[in-house]
C-alpha cells in the first residue's frame, strides 16, 4: 500500500528566522535577537545574563517552578591561522564530524558583516592512494576567501573570527524540514512557542520559566548557569536525538526511533533522579537542593549536522 503523500507545510516565521539566523557558539547574538522579537511582549518578566541567555518568566499563581530548556548555538569553526597565500586555516566550534567541513561554503561572521569562503583541501586526483583513504585532518583543509595573501586577507578576516556553513532551512517533499542548526534552534523554538502560548492562559499553576541558552556546544554552559539562577523544581529540555530510521542505524543498539513518530522522551535515573547532574543536549544543574525532576525531550532528527 503506498504511503499517503504529506500535506505540505512550511516552516512558522519564528522558526525560520532561528534557523536562518547565524549564531555559532558564543557568539548567539542574530538568535537573540529573534528571541527577543517574538518572545519579549509575551513575559511577565524578561532578562538577558552575562552568558547571553534569554530568560521569559510568567510568574504564575505560587506553585512551584517550571524550566524549560533549548539552546540558540550551533556549531562552527573559528579562524586560528592566515597563511603568506591568504588562505585560512580554523579549529572546530563545538562537536564536529571532521569530514562535513570539506567542500563547503562558509559564512565568517567579520566586524563588517559576513564574508563568503569555500572550503579547500587537496582535490582527490592529486592525493595518494593511501590519502584517499583517510578523512582529511582539520590542518589540511583550509578556507579560500579570494585574496592572493596575508594582508589582503586580514584586512577582511580576523583570527578569532567565527565561521557557519551558508545551508538556510528547505523541505523536502512537502513536509520534511532540512536545516542547517536544527540543533537546536528547533529546541529552542518548541521551549519559547509553548512559553508563548502558556502567556495566553489565564491562570498558571507554576512559575514557568523558559530559557533560549548559548554555549551548549561548547560545555552546556549557558543551561548551567541560568539553571542555578532559576533553581526549579522541574525541569524540561529539548533538543535533537537520534531518528535511527535510516539504512545505517542498527534499533538493537541505538533504539526504534522514526522522523515523524514525534519526541524522544528520554527516562532513567540519570534523567529524573533528584541528584541528576547532566543531560545530554542541555544540561541542567540542581541548585539549592531543591531540584526534583529533570525530563528531556529529543527532537527526533537525521543527518546531524547537515539536519534533516
Ligand atoms: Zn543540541
Amino acid at each position: 500500500m503506498s504511503k499517503k503523500p504529506a500535506k505540505p507545510v512550511g516552516y512558522p516565521e519564528f522558526l525560520k528566522e532561528l534557523l536562518e539566523a547565524k549564531s555559532p557558539t558564543g557568539h548567539e547574538f542574530a538568535a537573540q535577537k529573534v528571541i527577543d522579537d517574538h518572545v519579549e511582549k509575551s513575559a511577565d518578566k524578561y532578562s538577558k545574563d552575562a552568558l547571553g541567555n534569554r530568560i521569559a518568566e510568567l510568574k504564575g499563581d505560587g506553585g512551584p517552578t517550571l524550566m524549560f530548556a533549548g539552546h540558540i548555538d550551533e556549531i562552527g569553526l573559528i579562524i586560528s591561522h592566515v597563511d603568506d597565500k591568504g588562505y585560512l586555516y580554523f579549529e572546530f566550534l563545538g562537536g564536529h564530524d571532521q569530514i562535513i567541513p570539506s567542500g563547503r561554503r562558509l559564512h565568517i561572521l567579520t566586524r563588517n558583516g559576513p564574508v563568503l569562503g569555500i572550503t579547500g583541501k587537496r582535490a582527490v586526483h592529486l592525493l595518494s592512494p593511501e590519502d584517499r583513504k583517510r578523512v582529511p585532518e582539520r590542518h589540511d583543509m583550509w578556507i579560500d576567501i579570494g585574496v592572493n595573501n596575508r594582508a589582503d586577507a586580514l584586512a577582511i578576516v580576523r583570527i578569532g573570527d567565527p565561521a557557519i556553513y551558508t545551508d538556510g532551512p528547505e523541505i523536502l517533499r512537502g513536509s520534511i524540514g532540512v536545516a542547517r542548526a536544527f540543533d537546536d534552534k528547533a529546541g529552542a523554538y518548541v521551549c519559547m512557542e509553548a512559553f508563548r502560548r502558556l502567556s495566553k492562559e489565564k491562570k498558571l499553576a507554576a512559575r514557568v520559566v523558559s530559557v533560549a541558552t548559548t554555549q551548549e556546544e561548547i560545555g552546556t554552559r549557558g543551561a548551567q548557569v541560568s539553571a542555578q539562577g532559576i533553581n526549579p523544581q522541574v525541569s524540561i529540555a529539548v533538543d535533537v536525538g537520534h531518528a535511527t530510521d535510516h539504512p545505517d542505524a542498527d534499533n538493537r543498539k541505538f533504539g526504534r526511533f522514526t522522523l515523524s513518530g514525534g519526541p524522544i522522551i528520554a527516562r532513567g535515573p540519570c534523567w529524573t533522579s533528584c541528584h541528576a547532574d547532566q543531560q545530554r543536549g542541555g544540561r541542567v544543574w540542581p541548585s539549592g537542593g531543591s531540584f526534583r525532576r529533570l525530563v528531556a525531550s529529543l527532537l527526533p532528527t537525521r543527518h546531524r549536522a547537515c539536519a534533516l
